[in-house]
């Protein structure tokens, strides 16, 4: 499977880089995770936006989804072969505001996960942990079932004790390293030294940093994941990257 970066930054924008969004397909199939701002226009580069198959949120918070509401338009008002003829928007159910909103007349609707049970999208087979965070937040591991090749996405999280096993043996862990090991408590999201730490305890092949800061140097970030990763590499989410699982 292929993993593009379509935005890596944490909040908001900034510099032309947008706010999370990841292109994951297996042959023909794209699953979007999450949708932030100015993600949409980088989706437009790479993939005709009505050739994807399904898109899972992970939380409401807007730099996750602040262009959902334009992916709604587009399947409106875009003529154009559709992949699905109703787009899915799969999202938690805990907040039905939000959820609500995924659905858009016949464009777009609304599927509910309930981070219990597993959900099988096309090739994927996805299963969750709710996170810690301000707002109900899913952790998501996905294994494309042909190859039995895992990614894991921390989504926003602090650091808590269940984010090692749910990463186990991974082939890509992709973390919320919004912070350097200086930040105080209390806060939201990991430090570098946790992504690095989670990454160590879970056995991961690979670990990627992303949601990142605009104001940090990142190869402080890299650097102090690396001192509490041993021997994983470690990369740093960059604009459009592409990484094959
Ligand atoms: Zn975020
Ligand atoms: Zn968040």
């Amino acid at each position: 499977m292929k993993l593009q970066i379509l935005g890596y930054l944490g909040g908001y924008p900034d510099q032309g880089i947008a706010t999370s969004s990841y292109l994951l397909s297996s042959g023909d199939y794209h699953l979007l995770m999450d949708l932030g701002s100015g993600a949409l226009l980088q989706l437009e580069k790479v993939l005709d936006p009505l050739q994807l198959d399904a898109v899972l949120l992970t939380h409401y918070h807007h730099d996750h989804t602040a262009d959902v509401g334009t992916l709604q338009y587009y399947w409106q008002l875009r003529a154009g072969t559709k992949k699905e003829a109703v787009l899915p928007i799969y999202g938690h159910t805990k907040d039905p505001l939000n959820f609500g909103a995924l659905t858009f007349g016949s464009f777009t609707k609304g599927c509910g996960y309930d981070g219990a049970s597993q959900l099988n999208l096309g090739p994927f087979s996805l299963t969750f942990l709710e996170t810690e965070h301000p707002v109900p937040a899913f952790a998501v591991r996905i294994v494309e079932r042909s190859s039995g090749k895992v990614v894991v996405n921390t989504s926003d999280t602090r650091y808590f004790a269940g984010l090692a096993p749910f990463a186990k043996g991974a082939d890509l862990l992709m973390a919320d390293t919004n912070f350097a090991n200086d930040k105080p408590q209390p806060r939201w999201h990991l430090t570098a030294g946790e992504a690095g730490q989670i990454a160590a305890d879970a056995g991961v092949r690979n670990l990627l940093l992303t949601h990142l800061p605009q104001t940090i140097d990142l190869e402080l970030l890299r650097r102090e994941a690396l001192a509490t990763a041993g021997s994983i590499p470690v990369q740093l989410a960059s604009d459009q990257q592409v990484i094959t699982i």
